[in-house]
């Protein structure tokens, strides 16, 4: 197979820039988008208050805290998407195969690009040039022959950054990267990895296929590829949304319902904020367990369009308690399904909830 090339684009804290490009006095300013009242939580924040170590999907009075000043502004969706859109455009002119991952970021597969130059850097090059010309907005790009590498590659300089994992550099570049930075490799796995001994590349290339996939299934084969620079996931332009979910693994097998409803907290927060994100309500809600056996069972329910995580986790809570769990539990995982466009929801006269309150 000829070595594909693969960009991977990543608006620069998408959403506070769009905030700091409209309103000239937010600029060079500590300013976080979302909601400021109790039990908000933050969706974007610029560079200026990520020094003070405000991060998005931090509670919004916890952001206060590390940053007296930190000046909060109402997100405005319509316009992220309107930019998002722009963006876009810029790349169905290099080319078609575009993955949308949010409104923010997307793989390109520019291996025959309709125009520009060949070297994938130089094209990655123009392409931010184009978005900041359209947008005057800022992106990274990373560069490499798959997904996981142009991914790792874009958050390596940012802001405005530009890195490339050529293919001749994949294996001893993914030899020293820590196994907590590996594409889909959680805390709890990490840990688990920790204790077999791995935790770099390195580590993982000298273990064996047959331990991998006795210690994690079905992702050993995975772990087992991306340790060897293989990674043939397709860029996939058609990719619709179809679920959102969230999942976690847990460091010891439990049956621990408290533990378990705190998880569920934490996942319905961040499914909320993807459904925001990406702007979808959700009619369908479920949960899915994965006992120690690697057995998985899923229990849903469907109602009302939803989309914060007050009513993500009343559902999820309430189909944890519904029956008793069979035998211990080695992950949780919140779905929602049943998507249905925040526009829709317009249509159907129904109150458009864009604030982050919680
Ligand atoms: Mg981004």
């Amino acid at each position: 197979m000829s070595v594909r090339k693969i960009i991977h684009l990543d608006m620069d804290a998408f959403y506070a820039s769009v905030e700091q490009r409209d309103f000239p006095e937010l600029r060079g300013k500590a300013i976080a988008v979302g909601s400021e009242k109790n039990r908000g939580v933050v969706a974007a924040a610029s560079y200026e208050a990520r020094k003070f170590g405000v991060r998005s999907a931090m509670p919004s009075s916890q952001a206060a805290k590390l940053c007296p000043h930190l000046i909060f502004m109402p997100p405005r969706f319509p316009v992220y998407k309107e930019v998002s859109r722009e963006v876009r455009e810029v790349f169905y002119g290099y080319t078609d195969l575009v993955e949308p991952l949010s409104l923010d970021e997307a793989y390109l597969d520019v291996t025959e690009p309709k125009k520009g130059p060949l070297s994938a850097i130089l094209l990655a090059k123009s392409i931010k040039a184009d978005i900041k010309e359209s947008t005057q907005l800022t992106a990274s790009a990373g560069v490499a022959a798959g997904k996981f590498l142009a991914k790792i590659a874009s958050g390596m300089n940012k802001p405005d950054g530009l890195s490339a994992i050529l293919p001749h550099q994949a294996e001893d570049f993914i030899s020293q990267l820590k196994i907590e930075d590996f594409f889909g490799i959680g805390k709890a796995t990490a840990a688990k990895m920790h204790q077999l001994g791995i935790y770099n590349g390195g580590d993982l290339r000298r273990q064996s296929l047959e331990v991998l996939v006795e210690n994690f299934g079905k992702a050993g084969w995975r772990y087992y590829d991306l340790a060897r620079a293989i990674d043939d996931r397709p860029v996939n332009p058609n990719r619709e949304t179809k679920s959102i979910s969230a999942e976690t693994t847990f460091t010891d097998d439990t049956t621990d319902l408290r533990f378990l409803e705190d998880k569920l907290r934490k996942l319905s927060t961040s499914v909320s904020q993807s459904l925001m994100n990406k702007n979808f309500y959700a009619k369908t809600i479920g949960i899915k367990l994965k006992y120690h056996d690697f057995v998985i069972k899923t229990r849903s329910e469907s109602r009302e369009p939803l989309q914060e995580a007050v009513d993500l986790y009343r559902i999820s809570r309430h189909l944890l308690h519904k029956d008793p769990l069979e035998s211990p539990l080695r992950l949780i995982g919140l779905v929602a399904s049943n998507l249905i466009p925040a526009s829709d929801m317009n249509q159907q006269g129904e109150q458009l909830r864009l604030d982050f309150g919680l």
